[in-house]
């Protein structure tokens, strides 16, 4: 039986990332609260949020400092825009504490609203900055399969996954992608880490000259790939693609959406795997999601050639309405606060081995092929033969149902096919990280169950 609010819901939204012929049947999960690492149901039931959200609320659901931080901004200047040079100060304050932090020498900050289009932001800076130096035919990026970079019709094409280009006429001319790096999935037979990797840099560099190095202008890359799976990058990789990239010249552009702000055990993911990276994209945990807000991270190469081209032409003509809301930055500048006093990063890796030692403590499970993660993120891959890593039949939606049955066990998680994620709130704490597989591998048996009495096993 569906609740009011679920019909009224049925009858009023279309909702992103959602089977929509699905939902009409079972309707939404209606959320009314949060605390701790906790959210709550209109029924009262309780749920751990294994996924922050969408990889977000790191902080947790209910942050006094960072609801008093957004109602003083609130009633002080509750919105400002930064456009035609005016400025407030936690815009400024905030950007001076990400150079501070950044994880490679940078310049400057360039605000937006989200992480698609922050990436949208780097696609159009990559052109405009390649016109402006004469080489207006260094205008090819590649991605990866696989790869997230959002929704907007460029970060859209960046993104690696069918459907957001099926039926979209995406990707765009211009935009291609390379090979995923999940070692599970995709080494031959007994190919170490360190063979897959060279193998897919040979790969890289061989697109590279395909395409003549002369017409590539950027990479982009997530230190752990989120929504193509929570995929961790196989040993030597970036190592790898650093040195094809500095080879021909290419930018590297490291999407931070969810590794930024210590989720993988340093404040940046960047770091965790020596990436060496040009410009960083950030969003999601900057504020803890407590606001909308994404950052471009600039390199003073990139910020020199847009001072030198609003000389010659003018106005930089780029930007949206809520670039650096006041109230955003205020409570992304009070994120980093509270980041630094409570040492979150320190944190992160105190609790880090339970997390990980739980993780792939599911690969016992007849079900799990692969467990891996690494800081607080990390995701389990479903499938029907451990021995071969036959997979399920998609349509199947294996993953899925231990998802619902996961709902079910008071646990929040997302199933990317049959790969699910866990990427909880950093404040966790090792009890709770051990409360939250409890209720998974809970998940996991009924899954088992289900799968039997379907015949899929
Ligand atoms: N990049 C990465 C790595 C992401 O995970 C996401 C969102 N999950 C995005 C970009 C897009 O961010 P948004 O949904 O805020 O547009």
């Amino acid at each position: 039986m569906l609740s009011n609010l679920a019909v009224r819901d049925i009858e009023t939204l279309v909702h992103p990332y959602t089977n929509l012929a699905t939902h009409r049947e079972v309707g939404p999960l209606v959320l009314e609260s949060g605390k701790g690492v906790y959210v709550y149901d209109t029924a009262g039931k309780e749920y751990i949020e294994g996924m922050a959200g969408l990889w977000c609320t790191s902080l947790g659901y209910s942050n006094q400092e960072l609801i008093e931080t957004a109602t003083e901004q609130m009633k002080k200047l509750p919105f400002t825009h930064i456009f035609g040079g005016r400025s407030h100060d936690p815009a400024i304050e905030l950007a001076e504490k990400l150079k501070e932090i950044a994880p490679v020498p940078i310049s400057k900050v360039f605000y937006g609203a989200s992480g698609s289009d922050a990436n949208d932001t780097q696609v159009k800076i990559v052109w405009y900055m390649n016109n402006a130096l004469g080489r207006p035919q260094k205008k090819k990026i590649i991605s990866r399969l696989k790869g997230y970079h959002g929704v907007t019709v460029a970060s859209a094409s960046l993104t690696g996954l069918p459907n957001n280009h099926i039926d979209f006429d995406l990707p765009l001319p211009g935009i291609m992608h390379t090979s995923c790096p999940h070692h599970y999935r995709f080494a031959e037979p007994g190919e170490s880490e360190q063979d897959f990797s060279s193998r897919l840099a040979a790969e890289l560099e061989d697109m590279i000259l395909r395409e003549g190095p002369d017409t590539v202008a950027a990479f982009i890359a997530e230190p752990v790939m989120g929504a193509g799976g929570a995929i961790l990058p196989p040993e030597g990789y970036f190592e790898k693609i650093n040195a094809i990239l500095a080879k021909y010249d290419i930018l590297f552009i490291s999407d931070e959406v969810i590794t930024g702000f210590g989720r993988t055990g340093n404040m940046f993911g960047t770091t965790t795997y020596g990436m060496k990276a040009d410009t960083i994209s950030l969003a999601k945990q900057i504020t803890s999601a407590y606001f909308p807000l994404s950052a471009v991270m600039l390199s003073e190469q990139v910020y020199d050639v847009l001072v030198d081209q609003s000389r010659k032409i003018g106005v930089f003509g780029h930007g949206n309405t809520y670039a650096g809301h006041p109230v955003g930055c205020a409570i992304a500048v009070k994120t980093l606060e509270i980041y630094q006093r409570e040492k979150i990063v320190e944190h992160v890796r105190k609790v880090s081995p339970t997390f990980v030692k739980r993780l792939e403590k599911l690969g016992e499970h007849p079900l799990v092929g692969e467990a891996r993660g690494v800081g607080l993120i990390g995701g389990v891959e479903l499938v029907k033969d451990k021995q071969t890593k036959a997979p399920f039949e998609a349509k199947k939606g294996v993953g899925a149902k231990s998802v619902v049955f996961a709902q079910e066990e008071g646990l929040i998680t997302r199933a990317m096919g049959d790969r699910v994620a866990f990427c909880p709130p950093l404040i966790i704490t090792e009890a709770e990280i051990e409360e939250m597989f409890n209720r998974y591998e809970r998940a996991l048996n009924k899954t088992l169950n289900w799968a039997k009495a379907e015949g899929l096993l």
